[in-house]
């Protein structure tokens, strides 16, 4: 599937839209998501078309990948969360529910975060 470059955070990267932008570099922008799952609960987007890891991590130029990951790393380590600890997710495709089809990784910290998944009654 095409990237749609109407997505929300397509129009947050050309300033169509507001977002609380914590960082930006040459690779990524970093903002407060609109409706948090914790405490602290940010969003990190590289910058360029992308749907999610499946297309970046076949598409995406090596310094993309290297300074978005980066970038990551360097947004978790400014919000205080290296030494009490964060959790990292990025969602791909209807299993995961994605919402937004531009890649995106979320940073959660803040509180202690449970168990890594939903616990259901299926198992794999
Ligand atoms: P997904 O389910 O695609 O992994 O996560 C999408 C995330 O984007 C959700 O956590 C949702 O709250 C957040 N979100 C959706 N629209 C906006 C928006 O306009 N601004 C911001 N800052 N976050 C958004």
């Amino acid at each position: 599937m095409a990237y749609d470059d109407t997505n929300i955070f397509a129009r947050i990267l050309r300033g169509e839209i507001p977002a609380n932008t914590i960082y930006e570099d040459d690779y990524a922008l970093a903002f407060h998501d609109i409706n948090p799952q914790a405490p602290v609960h940010v969003l990190v987007i590289p910058k360029g078309p992308y749907q999610s890891m499946e297309d970046f991590t076949q598409s995406a130029p090596a310094d993309l990948i290297a300074g978005f990951f980066r970038a990551v790393g360097h947004v978790a380590r400014s919000l205080d969360l290296a030494e009490s600890g964060y959790r990292i997710l990025a969602n791909h495709g209807p299993n995961s529910h994605q919402e937004v089809p531009h890649l995106h990784i979320h940073i959660f910290g803040g509180r202690p975060l449970g168990p890594m998944l939903v616990q259901t009654e299926t198992k794999a």
